[in-house]
């Protein structure tokens, strides 16, 4: 098979391992910059452009799409769609997960356990919104935040709806969550692979940080999942449509509560902590399921 990796950066480990990946299990692998492609459409088809090559013989993609560059990158992804090639994650699937408030609808709608979440229009100067989320502390998230960014710990109700307020005057949305104290600035990471967790970490943040992204300073180790936080990943993944998945969990006294569903997540880490072959599980995945593709289509 012809599989391509969509990545801006050839150096990337992800990009690496599954570059690796591809050509270990005897395929033809290349990376296409998703920024490079055009995008044509006639009546005779839909077809892509890169660096004036038309791309005819790519059986399936892996997109590895960074968060500035979603519109674009999920247009690409869309177009191969189109074009019949198998894509490792849905086109629509991207667009969900990049969207903090979209996802959390969607995870409530399936019944996955999630932080008590809230988002309102009004919060001039009074608290009602707070209310649902109960007492002060409360975490306050910029809705297209990543690496912990614009991730916000209000210690008291007072502070909550100041933070609110100085974010509605720079028209920025937030969302406000119950903070899940006894998570203890840590946060396990199931990733998914064809319905399967392939592994786990938990990642700590460092001392007095409760945000524990690597990019922070946090670190992480291979961690065990109960039965409970695999079933919960699990779900998550399956109701955002998503076949490989990074799913954050914090472990709360009423079992694992999901943060977030991750579509395009990283290798590194994982693998590091782990040991386990992730990039090699993807393209297993892609075999299995572009062959059963292709029988379908013909
Ligand atoms: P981002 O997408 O920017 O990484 P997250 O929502 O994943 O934002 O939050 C970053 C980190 O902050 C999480 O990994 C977790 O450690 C911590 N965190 C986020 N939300 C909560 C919460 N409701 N309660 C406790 N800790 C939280």
């Amino acid at each position: 098979m012809k599989i391509a990796v969509l990545s801006r950066n050839p150096k990337l480990y992800s990009t690496r391992r599954l570059l690796e990946a591809i050509e270990q299990k005897g395929h033809e692998g290349r990376i296409i910059d998703h920024l490079k492609c055009d995008i044509i459409m006639e009546d005779s088809g839909p077809s892509i452009y890169t660096d004036g090559e038309k791309l005819t013989d790519i059986d399936a993609i892996i997109p590895r799409i960074g968060a500035s560059v979603t519109f674009y990158g999920t247009a690409v992804v869309r177009q191969f769609e189109m074009m019949n090639v198998f894509s490792a994650v849905e086109s629509l699937a991207i667009t969900r997960s990049r969207d903090k408030l979209r996802s959390l609808q969607i995870l409530s709608r399936a019944g996955v356990r999630l932080p008590k979440t809230a988002f309102t229009n009004s919060s001039k100067g009074d608290n009602k919104v707070l209310k649902h989320i109960g007492q002060a502390p409360v975490v306050i998230k910029l809705l297209e935040g990543t690496q912990g960014l614009g991730v916000v710990l209000a210690e008291t109700d007072k502070a909550a709806t100041s933070v609110v307020e100085a974010f509605e005057s720079l028209k920025t949305r937030v969302i406000l969550q119950e903070f899940i104290k006894e998570a203890g600035g840590a946060d396990i990471r199931a990733f998914i692979v064809d319905g399967e967790v392939v592994g786990a970490m938990k990642r700590q943040g460092k001392e007095g940080e409760f945000r524990s992204n690597l990019h922070r300073g946090g670190n992480a180790n291979i961690i065990k999942l109960s039965r409970e936080e695999k079933s919960t990943a699990l779900k998550a993944a399956k109701s955002m449509r998503l076949a490989i998945a990074g799913v954050d969990m914090l472990q709360s006294k009423r079992g694992p509560l999901v943060l977030e569903v991750n579509s395009s997540p990283g290798l590194e880490g994982i693998e590091k902590a782990t040991g386990v072959d992730i990039a090699g599980k993807i393209i297993e995945y892609i075999e299995k399921s572009a062959t059963k593709k292709r029988k379908t289509d013909g």
